[in-house]
Order: C-alpha cells, then sequence, then structure tokens
C-alpha cells in the first residue's frame, strides 16, 4: 500500500458549491449556488479568441502574460482603480484570480506565518494558506453591514501575521469595504509591517452609489499590496482562466517565479481576447453594473417573497440570506430540501466559515449572476415554497 499523501491536504473537503452544482444536475434545480453567468460573454471577447487561435496564438505566452494584455491591465488599473502600474514590472497573469492568489499565497508566507481572513469568506482563501503552509487567521464580518469590529481586527495582528487578504465587494456577503474601513486596514499593515493581498474580482459590480476602492491606492499601502482581479466575473468569462496581479516590482517577481512552476502562463489565445476585453467602451462598465443592480431586485424581492431574511448586497452578484424563519436547524439539510423539492440550488452558509463555527448555519446564499428569465423561474419556484419545504435534519 503506498503511503497516503496529505499533511497539506487533511483540513481540506470536498468543495461544498460544486457539490450543489451536482445536487442541481440531479435535481434539475436552477443552479443559483455557482457563481457564473448563463449568458453569453460579449461578442467582441469571441470574435478576439476565435481571431487569435486562427492567427496560431496557440503556443506558450510568456510566462507572465502576453505583453498586450499586461500593457491593457495597466492601462485600466490606472483610470479605473487608479494605480500607475508598469506592464513590464508589475503585472504577472495568470490561470484566474484562483491562481493569483494561490501564487502570491506561496510567494510571500513562510510555513507558520499567518493571514488573516475576514468571515464569511471564499472557501478558497484558507486552503491557500494550508497549501503554502500559513496558518489562517479569521476575523468576523458581522450583519446587517458585514463590518468588522475595529478592537477584535487589531487583536487578530501580531508578530507572526504575515499577510491580511481582503476581498471587495466581498463574496458571499456583497459588503463593499468603505475608504474608513480600508484606512484602518492599511494602518494595521504598516503598524505589523504586514502584507495585503486584496481579491477585487468583483470591481466592477457594485451598487447604490457604492464606489470600488482599491487598497493599493490608500497612502504607504503600493509598496505591500498584492492587488488580483480577472476577466472572470466581469466579462462574464469564467471558463476562461484568465486573471492577474499586480504588485511592486519585489513582489512580482516572486510572483512571477511561483506562477512558472504552477501553470507556465495562461491560456495565450485568451489572453489575447482579454486585451480587447479591458478596452471595451467605458460605457460597458456601468451597464454591467445597472444590469447586476436589476437582478439583485429581481432575486431580493423573490427571496423576500419566499420567507428569506435576505441581506441587501452592496456589491458582487450573490445575497446572502438568514433561513431562520423557517425554522430548519442547519443550512446543509436546507440547502439539500430546497435543490429536491423546491427545485432550486443555493450554497450552504457553513461553507464560507471555519469547520465548526456555528455562524453559517442559519444562513445560504444565492447568486444572481443569471439571465432575468432564469431569475424569474427561480422566483416562481420559490414562492410558497415555505409551506411545503419539508427539511429533514442531518444525521450524524
Ligand atoms: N475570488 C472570489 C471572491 C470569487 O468569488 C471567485 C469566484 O467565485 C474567484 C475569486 C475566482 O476567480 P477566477 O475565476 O478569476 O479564478
Amino acid at each position: 500500500m503506498p503511503r497516503l499523501p496529505g499533511r497539506r491536504t487533511q483540513a481540506f473537503t470536498e468543495s461544498v458549491i460544486r457539490e450543489m452544482t451536482r445536487l442541481a444536475r440531479q435535481y434539475h434545480a436552477i443552479n443559483l449556488a455557482q457563481g457564473f453567468p448563463d449568458f453569453p460573454c460579449p461578442d467582441e471577447l469571441k470574435e478576439a479568441a476565435i481571431r487569435a487561435i486562427q492567427k496560431d496564438q496557440n503556443q506558450y505566452s510568456f510566462t507572465w502574460g502576453s505583453p498586450r494584455l499586461r500593457a491593457a491591465v495597466a492601462e485600466k488599473a490606472g483610470w479605473f482603480n487608479g494605480l500607475d502600474v508598469d506592464p513590464e514590472r508589475h503585472v504577472t497573469i495568470a490561470c484566474g484570480a484562483t491562481e493569483c492568489m494561490i501564487a502570491a499565497l506561496l510567494a510571500v508566507t513562510e510555513p507558520g506565518d499567518e493571514v488573516i481572513i475576514f468571515e464569511p469568506f471564499y472557501e478558497n482563501y484558507a486552503p491557500g494558506c494550508w497549501l503554502s503552509g500559513a496558518q489562517p487567521r479569521f476575523v468576523p464580518l458581522r450583519p446587517p453591514e458585514f463590518t468588522f469590529d475595529r478592537d477584535e481586527l487589531r487583536l487578530a495582528f501580531n508578530e507572526r501575521t504575515r499577510a491580511i487578504i481582503v476581498n471587495t465587494p466581498h463574496n458571499p456577503s456583497g459588503h463593499v469595504f468603505s475608504r474608513e474601513e480600508l484606512a484602518f486596514i492599511a494602518g494595521l499593515c504598516q503598524e505589523f509591517d504586514c502584507l495585503a493581498i486584496t481579491d477585487e474580482i468583483y470591481e466592477h459590480i457594485v451598487f447604490d452609489g457604492h464606489t470600488h476602492i482599491s487598497l493599493a491606492t490608500l497612502p504607504g499601502m503600493w509598496e505591500r499590496t498584492i492587488t488580483i482581479s480577472g476577466l472572470s466575473k466581469t466579462y462574464a468569462v469564467t471558463g476562461w482562466r484568465v486573471g492577474w496581479a499586480i504588485a511592486p516590482e519585489d513582489l512580482t517577481n516572486v510572483i512571477r517565479k511561483v506562477h512558472d512552476f504552477l501553470t507556465v502562463c495562461a491560456p495565450a489565445p485568451l489572453q489575447e481576447a482579454g486585451a480587447v476585453a479591458l478596452r471595451l467602451p467605458r460605457a460597458y462598465y456601468t451597464r454591467l453594473a445597472e444590469e447586476y443592480a436589476r437582478k439583485r431586485d429581481i432575486l431580493l424581492n423573490a427571496l423576500t417573497v419566499a420567507g428569506f431574511r435576505p441581506w441587501k448586497p452592496q456589491g458582487a452578484y450573490y445575497i446572502l440570506c438568514d433561513i431562520s424563519a423557517f425554522g430548519a436547524t442547519d443550512d446543509v439539510s436546507f440547502a439539500q430540501a430546497l435543490a429536491e423539492q423546491a427545485r432550486v440550488a443555493c450554497v450552504p452558509g457553513s461553507s464560507f466559515y471555519q469547520a465548526g463555527s456555528a455562524l453559517g448555519r442559519q444562513q445560504v446564499r444565492f447568486t444572481f449572476s443569471k439571465k432575468d428569465e432564469t431569475l424569474r423561474e427561480a422566483a416562481e419556484r420559490l414562492s410558497g415554497m415555505g409551506a411545503v419545504l419539508h427539511v429533514k435534519p442531518l444525521s450524524g
């Protein structure tokens, strides 16, 4: 018998989100679990990808990214994020924000370092820390605002803290971090001499006059921030696997090294299409936010009518809901029953909290990254489901 591997992977469980996608298929449920659009990406992107393949841009790109895409990333980081970025020294293209995050964690942490993560969190962050040998330290964001307690955050910082991960707009809560919150985080990063790794993948999806602010633009933060984003959410191409990390030269050099040995390069023709995407007219982003605001309102209304208590998101494309009104004792059985009986799939809240935490037990998350007709059909299925939903408690 070969020895089973594993110290690094012991803490992992199968992704609950992908498990819900499987259940959605099984029960022919509308999949409002996994955050991917069911509508097409812009034609300009498809045409650019086809052109790149036809022009035989089919071999490895520069490992840290096609010059055209890096130039486009630097340009957009200038006008949108307010960052002064040199595409030669500050940009690494990788396979999605996902690879950027793991490459950043592997590049900057040592075994034994601590990384602060706000909870609830996007489920990849803790495994990213474990794979790097770092220890995640969780700080709660509490409803209804999903903001942090300043004393609690300060107490989490110590001499072992290497980095804090800041995801804004935030998945799953939809919280958009304010300038004041970011300034407080920036102060602690400087006081404890640690890095910030920001996940800004939903940077263009903000509502109700909220503004996306990149932490790296705050005084003293450029030199200690890795800013991550990508094509997936903004351009509805989650399967293309193209993302980027923007960082000062010393950090970029180590991220590029790790990325080279993880995946060599992101898909070459899709990087070329990415350069076209990032130069779409600016009106594209205004329309994107408006359309998502409309979709949010459709789902928010449907959930409220069905008896959920949703927290209204300020950004991103998810709605986190309180399910206590249904008398459900645990989120996993609730989500399973919802998929099976109402035929709408969502994600159990506990998958956004550390194992054993009671905080997510009365929460579920829905995505509204869907066509209006999909959301309307989901609304139809959800209406009246409270009366018929039979939730079996989890055994064991
Ligand atoms: N970061 C957050 C917060 C996400 O919610 C997701 C996808 O759901 C990702 C990153 C994944 O991004 P990518 O497709 O660029 O790897």
